[in-house]
């Protein structure tokens, strides 16, 4: 089928150009890829954003990149982009009509996404699937006054739930949340993202252990609702263990961060400054050497859409403890693949790792039931499977196009 993948802010060329690229832009460059692989024909849609970016970049893995011209030619910050939605959606619809290249189904990937292509599925018929990311309601809810996004986003993020032929939801936790918002059930099919199972398996070089320590590692964004502080404080309820924190600024850059000074002070002040260590960013290709060197990776968030750091661990057969939030309930099998414990629960955190890493059989259980969920449940194969039937079954019922002046 002819594919056409929206992306409004988020190129997968910024994967390949080691820019600092969110989860959404490995999300669209894996998934694209893996349908090329199942056989499709790719195109992913994304905003120009410098003047000098030629119309269509072919990517190594045979799908199309094509930039969008709709606001300026220069980067905006995501939460500016709303205005520019209509021009971007006009351009494509222009470009389907006039070009000899037509998609099948249009899947947009975050709400504005959507809204452009909402806009070109109406004009030319062309049926639109719907994967949010990331909800507003979500959003408000844990950051209150400091949520920048656009005003009105839960209100689009409603309509386009009722209007496309299909969402696809990344968990059940996600599916709740709509529902709860007024999307009908009946329109959602629940396809997780895969993980790269190239990128992250067992065998491969490890990075370096500090002696006997026994290793928790945590990765992600130091921001605080990743819950780097909660998983600090577990670490001073399991003597002897050190805890390895990954991502956020290059190491250079930590000093001047207020939030890694922040974890560090509160190292400090629990007295266990010599057992914590931040690394700061880490390329993604040495990503599976951090997993590989844990004997637990501990993912704390107070809320997380999806979650890609639980899986790329048990990808590399670690263990995973995580908070029960988001697509976390998931991925871990509490009791089989890892353990489950409310967010925002140092206490509950720290006896769980105190358990896990006091228990060879039980960490040993567990990586291999968490390296064969991984392989069973999350390859970009079986998301590309599971979204080929999503796109046949929306293919064959066509919209009427609706004339738009
Ligand atoms: N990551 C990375 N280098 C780092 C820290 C994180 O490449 O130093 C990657 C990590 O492997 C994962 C992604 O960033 O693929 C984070 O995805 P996740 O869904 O956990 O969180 P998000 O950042 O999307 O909220």
């Amino acid at each position: 089928m002819r594919v056409a993948m929206i992306s409004e802010h988020a190129s997968p060329l910024a994967v390949l150009g080691g820019e600092d690229a969110g989860g959404q832009n490995t999300h669209v460059a894996e998934l694209s890829a893996a349908l090329v692989a199942a056989g499709h024909d790719v195109r992913v849609y994304t905003r120009r954003d410098a003047v000098d970016l030629p119309v269509t970049v072919r990517a190594p893995d045979g799908f199309d990149v094509v930039h969008v011209p709709a606001g300026p030619a220069e980067p905006v910050a995501k939460d500016e982009l709303l205005p520019y939605m209509a021009e971007f959606g006009a351009w494509l619809a222009e470009r389907w009509r006039t070009d000899d290249w037509q998609p099948d189904v249009v899947h947009a990937h975050f709400w504005m996404s959507g809204l452009a292509a909402l806009a070109a599925g109406r004009r030319t018929g062309v049926p639109v699937v719907q994967t949010y990311h990331a909800l507003g309601t979500v959003k408000r809810r844990h950051q209150g006054a400091q949520d920048t996004s656009p005003p009105g986003r839960v209100r689009h993020e409603r309509e386009l739930g009722r209007s496309v032929d299909r969402v696809v939801a990344q968990c059940q936790d996600e599916v709740g949340e709509l529902v709860r918002m007024g999307v009908p059930r009946s329109r959602m099919t629940i396809v997780p993202s895969g993980v790269n199972l190239g990128t992250f398996a067992p065998l491969g070089p490890a990075a370096e252990r500090d002696g006997d320590r026994p290793r928790i590692l945590t990765v992600g964004r130091l921001v605080e609702r990743k819950g780097f502080q909660d998983v600090i404080r577990a670490t001073a309820l399991v003597p002897g263990a050190e805890c390895v924190v990954v991502g956020g600024p290059p190491a250079g850059l930590l000093e001047t961060d207020p939030y890694a000074r922040r974890l560090r002070a509160l190292a400090d002040s629990l007295g266990v400054a010599d057992r914590v260590k931040l690394i700061g960013a880490v390329p993604r290709e040495e990503m599976g050497r951090w997993y590989r060197s844990a004997d637990v990776l501990v993912a704390a968030p107070w809320y997380e859409p999806f979650g890609l750091t639980p899986l790329e661990a048990m990808a590399c057969g670690v263990p995973v403890i995580g908070t029960a939030v988001g697509g976390l309930i998931d991925t871990v099998v509490d009791g089989r693949t890892g353990d489950l414990v409310p967010a925002r629960d140092p206490q509950a955190l720290g006896a769980a790792v105190q358990r896990l890493l006091g228990d060879r059989i039980r960490r040993f259980a567990y990586a291999t039931a968490a390296l064969e969920r991984a392989r069973r449940c999350y390859s970009w194969s079986t998301t590309a499977d599971r979204l080929t039937e999503v796109y046949g079954e929306v293919a064959a019922v066509r919209r009427p196009t609706r004339v738009v002046a």
